[in-house]
């Protein structure tokens, strides 16, 4: 067994070391574990094969990087995404770690070159793509390995896509079974964030995992801030004010190509730096974009669903939907894009009740492509992940325990961390201004809309109104003492709550029903939740805080700069969490400066005179 050649000569080094708790912090900086990474990296070490389920952003690199560098031989990584593959390199190199990549971006030379160092001892991590692994030539190769210095583990990243089952198959990942069974005594660790059992049950079936050891981790994401907004009428200009008040870099998510324009258009009007991202853009336009977003050039990404899969930006600050999503699985894996790095982040989703009618149009338009038969099922399908979307923005319960529900985990209580914990909605009841509402319904003849039935109830002196003769019905202005807003609210709610229907062709007409009756003959009560409204936020700072907010900002400029040398993405080289800590103790000497959370003995030479002298110069200028 040869000594890895990063690791220091000092004999007393080599076994402290070989504790993993010492080897996080001396190669990664951090102080603990995350939750369940110490029993996994504990079972990897001892051979173990294992299906690690986790939350994007739950750490799972970490469960097969730390033991490749307490285990003699190279660990063998194999992951779908070039682009990933690239940064977590470049994030393993920048801590001093052997590690490379092999994919269809490297030359015959560099191959060769990078292979050499493998076979010399000087790698412990290489990542591959997964055609890549089926070559006569790379089976040759990954033979030597074998039998010159050893295979030690080999790690699947992102395994669902073994599995047609899960949302993201490719069938390169099957034959990694033929590859499992030529090193059948290597050990397999598979790593996904997809949940299913069904997912979980073909990933075991396929890489043939012996005894796996399943660690499944909790879903919550403590450090995310959920809430759902009503979508106003003048929604583009209110998510210019929500983004110029959010901190650090965030992600838009629309429905359509063009609504991603017009909100870049509008953010930049407004001095905001964004960029768009959706397939109608080339190929090298997108991957500009892209990588101006992780390296921190622009603040903002506005995107269809298209942009995120594969991406690795851990300090993304902020999620929004600026339209509904499709389902709520989407919406967690989307907003989990937010705070991969644990520190806080917000997650808001707009909601309009308009939008779930253009889902609904966009849910019939399903139909087979030759026959031109709709396709029931599927359409059956979207429908009710609709409805669970609606379930989820209209709910009073914990976003959380919504959420997470639907992975089949509990949750309960409260969780601090959404609006309706924050502040809770109470159900009012509204049984008399709903009877207000059916009758007048009913009082214009079933024939009409959500909006004219609030305007009549209103008092309007639309046109249309006084044409008809609706400004005489007994209905008329009887609805002042409520904003239309409101109104249309209980409208909305109560076509959701069944009690009322509305016409598909088109026209949107209120139709009266048997739950409509019993309302008007008092026979049910009608209760709706009342959205919250944004609070103003009006916090003074303390100066204390104004003065670690101050560092921090420039700490940023700091890390972007000598990110910028590298032409790496700034997270490189810092975490957020990091900076923020330095911001608040505001350490002085190299020695305290080692003691930070991400501070590795790596980064602590390359940077720390850096940091530390940045740090003395503020505190020097702030006495
Ligand atoms: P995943 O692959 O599960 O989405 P990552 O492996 O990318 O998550 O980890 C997410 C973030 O958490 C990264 O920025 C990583 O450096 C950080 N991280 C992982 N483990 C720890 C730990 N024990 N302490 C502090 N930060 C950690
Ligand atoms: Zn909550």
């Amino acid at each position: 067994m040869s000594v890895p050649p990063f690791a220091s000569s000092s004999l007393d080094m080599v076994s402290q070391l070989s504790s993993p708790a010492a080897a996080l912090k001396h190669y990664f900086g951090y102080d603990s574990f995350r939750p369940g990474q110490q029993e996994i990296v504990e079972a990897v070490l001892q051979n173990q094969d294992l299906l690690v389920i986790m939350p994007t952003g739950g750490g799972k690199s970490l469960c097969y990087q730390l033991p490749a560098l307490l285990k003699p031989g190279l660990t063998i990584v194999v992951s779908p995404l070039i682009a990933l593959m690239q940064d977590q390199v470049q994030a393993l190199q920048d801590n001093g770690i052997g590690a490379t990549f092999l994919n269809s971006t490297i030359n015959g030379a560099e191959v060769r070159q990078r292979t050499d160092k493998i076979l010399d001892g000087k790698i412990k991590l290489l990542y591959v793509a997964p055609e890549r692994m089926m070559s006569e030539s790379f089976i040759y190769f990954m033979d030597r390995v074998a039998e010159e210095i050893g295979i030690s583990t080999l790690a699947i990243d992102e395994a669902h896509c073994v599995s047609d089952w899960g949302h993201d198959f490719r069938p390169e990942y099957r034959q990694l079974r033929q590859i499992r069974q030529r090193y059948s005594t290597v050990p397999v660790t598979a790593l996904t964030a997809t949940a299913t059992t069904r997912v979980r049950q073909d990933i075991m079936d396929q890489l043939a995992l012996k005894q796996p050891l399943i660690h499944v981790a909790s879903f919550n994401r403590p450090n995310l801030h959920y809430e759902v907004r009503p979508k106003p009428k003048q929604a583009a200009q209110e998510l210019v004010r929500y983004v110029k008040q959010q901190p650090g870099s965030g992600i838009i998510y629309c429905l359509s190509r063009k609504k991603v324009e017009d909100l870049t258009q509008r953010l930049q009007t407004a001095g905001v730096d964004a960029l768009p991202y959706h397939a109608g853009l080339s190929d090298p336009v997108r991957q500009v974009n892209q990588t101006r977003f992780i390296r921190d050039d622009v603040r903002v990404m506005v995107a269809t669903i298209a942009f995120g899969m594969g991406i690795n930006k851990p300090d993304v600050r902020f999620v929004v939907h600026y339209d509904l999503p499709r389902n709520l699985e989407g919406y967690y894996q989307e907003s989990g894009r937010a705070g991969r790095d644990g520190e806080p982040a917000n997650c808001l989703l707009l909601f309009s009740y308009g939008d779930i009618g253009t889902i609904n149009f966009l849910i019939d338009q399903k139909i087979h492509p030759v026959t031109g038969e709709p396709l029931e099922q599927e359409q059956q399908i979207a429908r009710q992940q609709l409805r669970q979307v609606i379930d989820y923005a209209e709910g009073i319960e914990c976003r959380r325990k919504i959420q997470i529900g639907y992975f089949g985990e509990r949750f309960d209580g409260n969780c601090a961390n959404c609006d309706n914990c924050l502040s809770p909605r109470l159900l009012q009841d509204w049984t008399v201004e709903a009877q207000k509402f059916l009758s007048c319904v009913a009082r214009v003849q079933e024939r009409f809309g959500l909006s004219y039935i609030v305007d009549v109830l209103r008092g309007s002196k639309d046109k249309r109104i006084l044409a008809n003769r609706h400004d005489q019905i007994s209905t008329y202005n009887i609805g002042r003492d409520h904003s239309a807003e409101d109104w249309r609210t209980l409208g909305r709610s109560m076509l959701h709550q069944g009690l009322i229907d509305e016409t598909n062709d088109g026209y949107s007409v209120l139709k009266l029903n048997a739950l409509s009756w019993e309302v008007l003959r008092k026979q049910r009560q009608v209760e709706i939740a009342l959205p919250n409204r944004p609070k103003a936020t009006s916090e003074v700072q303390s100066t204390g805080k104004a003065n670690a907010e101050m560092l921090f900002e420039q700490l940023r400029r700091l890390r972007k700069q000598l990110a910028d040398e590298q032409s790496v993405p700034p997270y490189v080289v810092f975490a957020d969490s990091s900076l923020r800590v330095m911001a608040q103790i505001q350490p002085q000497s190299l020695d305290a400066f080692s003691q930070i959370s991400g501070v590795g003995s790596h980064k602590l030479a390359r940077y720390g005179s850096k940091f530390v002298e940045a740090i003395c110069k503020f505190c020097r200028a702030a006495d």
